[in-house]
């Protein structure tokens, strides 16, 4: 039996007292809060779904669900890959996707102010009109500030900038008992005590609900250029990636994918842009790598020293991206790659494990040994820079249940083997509900014991997002 009650007519009166004509229950609820972009892993409809629009609404809601012992689950864009915010206890979806607005900048020290529902584009662009950048760039520019920093996003410049957690300043937050507390200020170092802030970022909606932001800027760069580099095949394109960090050319992106994914994603968006044959020799892999800087003048005699590495390394050839419809092209292509999977695939899973980045070729040909023993097909790409590698099973012609057994045993031998080479089972999307089994796996029964005594301090009657990350209890 449930450890969790139900939402009763009473409960959803005192709920409309919060959020007056806002609670929608039953059919009325859509239907994309029971799920994310990753169904896999269940679709479970809430038995009711409140669009919150402040953290004093947000904190009436889970004081009720707290005394009423009701599972909530709080959900930003929906774009999670783990089944993150999918209500698979039922209970109440909390959307934060409303609480939209950017509140205010502080140019002096470089911060700015936003509610958690703040789309990742909306701040980027706004933050240009500032001369400011926001360096965290997941690819999926639609999820909201809130479920980034959730789930501690990563993207493609985090070979430069680092991720989500090293721009969170401070935040406001509603505990699952409904009180409200902040953590960090705009300060760029800190030694006071326990980093609570460091315990949200990556939490996944299960220890606290974020309704307030303030994250660090830096200045925009001037200048930016892509090389587009295709090699013969994957093997001379990986071992290409540490000799770029020994030469010290401090890429702001870079980024390594096989031949057969960049076309289903030039598909995807009917436009090729990168080159299939280079001097009559196929491109089997690519690597896109930008560089960041002051001025072209600057990057420059950079890109020349690129260019004569990339070559030496077995590069067929490096085009240069350096015009804003370019760059536009050229990035549209990487950032729908798993659109291009989604379209031409009926039943998908995915892991991203992180390796370190010299361990990227050896990982990468143990995979295409495990792949070649199931039925699935095996596609992947990654952020080279960081090790991190984005691996998807596809199939659409396999029986479901025999496909989700098959990926679970590739899963497990592949995440065995992220560990045994120095890595974490996943570098930027999280644990959700799909992969608490490997975690528990890979960090062993003293942290998983540690993470779940901390999910106990913070949520005693577990009612926030049951069933993630460290909740087997
Ligand atoms: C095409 C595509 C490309 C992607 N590329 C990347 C990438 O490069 N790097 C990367 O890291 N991810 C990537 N993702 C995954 C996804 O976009 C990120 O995980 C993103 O951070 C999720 O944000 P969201 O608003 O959609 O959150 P949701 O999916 O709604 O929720 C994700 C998690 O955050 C929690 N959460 C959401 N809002 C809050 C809040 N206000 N308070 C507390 N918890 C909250 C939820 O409970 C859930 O556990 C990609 C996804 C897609 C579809």
């Amino acid at each position: 039996m449930s450890q969790y009650n139900q939402v009763t007519p009473e409960i959803i009166v005192q709920l409309e007292a919060v959020t007056p004509g806002r609670v929608v229950v039953g059919e009325d609820i859509n239907p994309d809060y029971a799920r994310d972009e990753m169904p896999i892993y269940g679709v479970n409809m809430p038995e009711v779904s409140i669009d919150a629009l402040t953290t004093e609404e947000v904190a009436g809601i889970m004081k009720i669900c707290y005394d009423n012992n009701i599972p909530v689950t709080t959900r930003g864009a929906g774009t999670g890959l783990v089944g993150g915010c999918t209500p698979i206890c039922g209970g109440v979806v909390i959307c934060t996707m409303k609480m939209n607005r950017i509140l205010s900048y502080d140019l002096e020290n470089f911060a700015v102010t936003v509610q958690p529902g703040v789309l990742l584009q909306q701040l980027a662009d706004d933050a240009l009109t500032h001369g400011c950048m926001y360096p965290p760039d997941p690819g999926e520019k639609m999820a909201t500030l809130g479920g980034n920093v959730a789930t501690n996003a990563g993207g493609m410049r985090a070979v430069k900038y680092g991720v989500t957690r090293d721009y969170v300043r401070a935040m406001t937050v509603v505990l699952p008992t409904g009180e409200i507390t902040h953590f960090g200020g705009t300060v760029s170092k800190t030694s006071s005590g326990y980093s609570l802030i460091n315990l949200i970022c990556g939490s996944e909606g299960t220890l606290a609900i974020i309704t307030e932001l303030t994250l660090k800027l830096i200045p925009a760069p001037n200048a930016t250029v892509s090389l587009i580099v295709p090699f013969e095949d994957l093997k001379a394109c990986i071992s290409t990636v540490p000799k770029v960090f020994m030469a010290n050319l401090n890429p702001q992106a870079l980024e390594f994918f096989e031949k057969e994914i960049l076309i289903s994603s030039e598909e995807y968006l009917g436009k090729q842009v990168f080159p299939r044959m280079v001097s009559g020799v196929e491109a089997g892999a690519y690597l896109l790598i930008t560089f960041d800087g002051n001025s072209m003048e600057e990057l420059d005699p950079l890109v020349e020293r690129a260019a004569e590495l990339l070559v030496e390394a077995g590069a067929l050839d490096v085009l240069v991206a350096d015009t804003p419809p370019k760059l536009k092209d050229t990035w549209a292509a990487r950032s729908s790659f798993l659109e291009g999977i989604e379209e031409q695939t009926t039943l998908l899973d995915e892991c991203d494990v992180v390796v370190p980045v010299n361990k990227i070729a050896e990982y990468v040909v143990f995979v295409a040994q495990e792949s070649g023993r199931h039925d699935f097909e095996v596609k992947y790409f990654g952020h080279a820079g960081d090790g991190n590698l984005h691996i998807y099973t596809c199939s659409n012609d396999m029986d479901r249940e025999e496909f989700k057994k098959q990926v679970d045993r590739f899963f497990t031998s592949i995440y065995a083997k992220t560990v045994e080479l120095g890595g974490q089972i996943s570098g930027e999307h999280g644990i959700g509900m799909g992969k608490v089994k490997f975690l528990a796996q890979a960090v062993g029964p003293v942290n998983m014991a540690l993470m779940q005594g901390i999910k106990r301090v913070f949520d005693p009657k577990l009612i926030l997002n049951p069933g993630k990350v460290c909740d087997t209890f």
